[in-house]
């Protein structure tokens, strides 16, 4: 039996977060890890989609440009973007792992089952410890429906070797926008396929709108209110999906991206008794399991807050200081959610759900503010809710730049920045920055 003080499951950005805060506060730490160190971000979600989000940047302000100083389209190439992606995600298991290793981390492979309370199996290995933390993440889940083995998850997206000539994208959630606005920038014919009308439902509606209609009119088919019913071979690499009703719909390549499952299954929780529903681990304001010593912190939580890396990084650490003493509960900040599509959505999370007394909400349309007519956006717009005294509380925002903007509107919603503030301040110009002064 090797002892730890901690015992953490899972190297994503949670349990990195929370074992490097233990280890350095002078705990003898332990990293449980079946898969890639690192996690989902740096090797399957963030980090890789980002890459190929900078080609489509790039190609999208061309776009906007032609005929304002450019002549025609570049071409990305598919393989090259790819190779270029693999720079960053290859290396990156062996960095993590390195980086908990230099940290005098011990890094334990393979999964890990409860045993008991305190006692973790790892292959023939059983390891003990005072505290456990749970940071085990989510997976994708596919649609239950015959033939569901021939559809494909974000992962296998981010890994395609060559570009599908038609796609279709299952389930209109941020990682599908996110991941059909690449492929179609990219080349390939894209429709998504929702079974209801109203996709990113945490996100304002009005700019939701905005946005699927600037995705039609760069060449992305939306088909609402249709939920596929089955998928099968029609062909060499040609699949058919079925709908309850007479239409079908048939592509090269299908992602379903309906989802995601917390990663439960091969923990043996029941061993420990650790309670869990639907969403994942079940948690109090401490981030404590119904078995005090067992935390959980990351996507695998059951929570109403956005399952996102900075959020899993704010637990993991929270975790951390609890076990080190800290009395009061988590207590979270403001949290900006981004799709990165094409214009991006960003919102502060924390919009408000029923409106107080006193309290008003604006949009703008900022499309001939100078930001962004010189680069020629076709649609740039903004909602701010202001409480009874005039301060900015939330926002959302719809541009090719919302992902930084919303970080500006977030620093100022926390601060409680206004107009007044802003005249004592001088912000570089022209930039995004230096229009926040007519937003707050
Ligand atoms: C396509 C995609 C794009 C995304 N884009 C963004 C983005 O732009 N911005 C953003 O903020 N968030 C994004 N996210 C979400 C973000 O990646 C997650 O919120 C974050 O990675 C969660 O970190 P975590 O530590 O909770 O879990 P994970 O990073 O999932 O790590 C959990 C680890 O636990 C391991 N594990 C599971 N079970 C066991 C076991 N029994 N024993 C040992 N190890 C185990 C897994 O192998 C995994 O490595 C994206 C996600 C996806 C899929």
């Amino acid at each position: 039996m090797e002892k730890f003080d901690v015992i953490v499951i899972g190297s994503g950005v949670g349990g990195m977060a929370c074992a490097e805060a233990l280890q350095s506060a002078g705990k003898k730490v332990a990293v449980v890890e079946m898969d890639l160190w690192g996690g989902t971000c740096p090797n399957r979600g963030c980090d890789p989609k980002k890459v190929l989000i900078g080609a489509v940047e790039a190609k999208t302000q061309i776009r906007q440009l032609q005929g304002k100083g450019f002549a025609g389209l570049p071409k990305i190439d598919w393989p090259q973007l790819m190779a270029f992606k693999k720079t960053f995600t290859d290396p990156a298991p062996k960095s993590f792992q390195g980086s908990l290793n230099a940290a005098g981390i011990e890094t334990v492979k393979g999964q890990a089952a409860f045993v008991s309370q305190d006692t973790l199996q790892v292959g023939s290995r059983q390891l003990q410890a005072k505290d456990i933390v749970i940071a085990t993440g989510q997976r994708p889940n596919l649609p239950a429906i015959p033939g569901a083995e021939y559809l494909h998850t974000s992962t296998d997206f981010l890994s395609l070797p060559e570009l599908p000539r038609e796609m279709i994208f299952l389930g209109a959630g941020y990682i599908t926008f996110e991941l059909a606005t690449i492929a179609a920038t990219c080349g390939s014919q894209v429709t998504i396929v929702h079974h209801n009308s109203r996709p990113l439902r945490a996100f304002d509606e009005q700019l939701v709108q905005e946005m699927t209609a600037q995705m039609t009119a760069q060449g992305i088919t939306f088909v609402w209110d249709t939920a596929i019913t089955a998928a099968r071979v029609v062909a060499e690499n040609r699949l058919q999906l079925l709908t309850a009703g007479e239409k079908s719909y048939t592509a090269d390549y299908v992602v379903a991206a309906t989802g995601r499952i917390p990663n439960l299954e091969g923990l043996d929780l029941e061993k420990a008794g650790v309670a869990v529903n639907r969403g994942g681990v079940a948690v109090d304001e401490f981030l404590q399991t119904n078995v005090p010593h067992i935390y959980a912190c990351g996507d695998v939580v059951a929570k109403h807050r956005p399952k996102l890396t900075p959020v899993a990084t704010f637990e993991g650490s929270y975790v951390a200081s609890r076990i080190l003493g800290k009395a009061a509960a988590i207590d979270y900040p403001l949290i900006p959610t981004i799709v990165y599509g094409s214009p991006k959505l960003a919102e502060t999370s924390q919009m408000i759900a029923d409106s107080k007394a006193g309290e008003t909400e604006k949009y703008l349309d900022l499309t001939n503010w100078f930001t962004y007519r010189r680069v020629n956006e076709a649609v740039s717009k903004a909602k701010l809710v202001k409480n009874a005294e005039g301060v900015l509380i939330g926002a959302s925002v719809l541009s090719e730049r919302a992902d930084d903007m919303i970080n500006f509107l977030t620093l100022c919603i926390q601060q409680k920045l206004t107009a007044a503030d802003f005249e004592k301040m001088i912000m570089g110009y022209p930039t995004i920055a230096s229009d926040l002064s007519y937003l707050v």
